[in-house]
């Protein structure tokens, strides 16, 4: 089989969200996908591992935020790559509650639903869970993220839990994205560094010096030897000892 059939299936990028005995819990996914208009039913995948799957089926209720194209990527960060079993993921996030009581993460959404639990089932590693949609609301007119753009844009990998994370090792070299070749052909020409690319090992954020990193104030040029010892990944807020070199 060739597994990089599956990058060709095409997605958002959302965070589904719940409060349950008083802690609210939350994840990216890009699995959330309507199912019928009327009334309107939702399903989303959750992995069993995953710190909210318990939580959402026992509150019978979740948010789904859809989350925007120029995403504040430490959302996707902390949301996708750090459990909340170890933090409050809500600590500095703007939320408003719906009417079920699942936050709705308003920092970074054109859109949300709001979604009581009518179902699950055990499809292995997750849970597919139905859902009907009791509210929803429009924040912005921006165009929403899709997860080509990201992983595009961010040159990042699913992190292990999602449904779509494929083994590196079943994937065939795959072609550059017509996105990548899009950006790569509007950027600057490149500056001469010398120095090589590194990826982050927790959430695949390549550290190019051609472009530094505009987003922690890194002016292109950077070598990643030069960056300040407190230098953190933009996503995945790892350390620079997490980063290897990849060229
Ligand atoms: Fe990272």
């Amino acid at each position: 089989m060739n597994y990089s059939a599956f990058h060709k299936l095409s997605y958002g990028l959302y965070i589904i969200a719940t409060e349950y005995e008083g802690e609210k819990v939350g994840y990216i996914a890009n699995t959330a996908f309507q199912i019928t208009a009327e009334p309107s039913k939702i399903a989303i995948s959750c992995n069993k591992d995953n710190y909210s799957a318990q939580k959402i089926l026992d509150s019978k209720r979740f948010s789904i935020s859809i989350l925007k194209k120029e995403v504040d990527t430490s959302l996707i960060g902390k949301f996708g790559f750090m459990s909340g079993s170890d933090m409050n993921k809500f600590q500095g996030v703007e939320t408003i509650t719906a009417k079920t009581g699942a936050p709705i993460v308003i920092d970074s959404s054109v859109a949300w639903f709001d979604c009581e639990v009518l179902n699950s089932m055990d499809v292995g590693s997750h849970y597919l869970i139905i859902a009907e949609v009791v509210d929803g609301g429009v924040l912005s007119n921006e165009e929403p993220l899709t997860y080509a753009y990201y992983h595009a844009k961010y040159k990042m990998r699913s992190p292990k839990n999602a449904p779509t994370y494929i083994d590196p090792d079943k994937l065939a070299d795959e072609p550059e994205s017509e996105i990548a070749i899009e950006e790569q052909l509007a950027a600057e020409p490149a500056k001469e560094t010398g120095d090589g690319i590194y990826s982050c090992t927790i959430c695949g954020f390549q550290y190019d010096p051609e472009e530094g990193d505009p987003s922690m104030g890194i002016p292109p040029g950077t070598a990643f030897e030069d960056l300040p010892e407190d230098y953190r990944c933009p996503i995945c807020n790892a350390d620079k000892d997490f980063f290897k070199k990849v060229s």
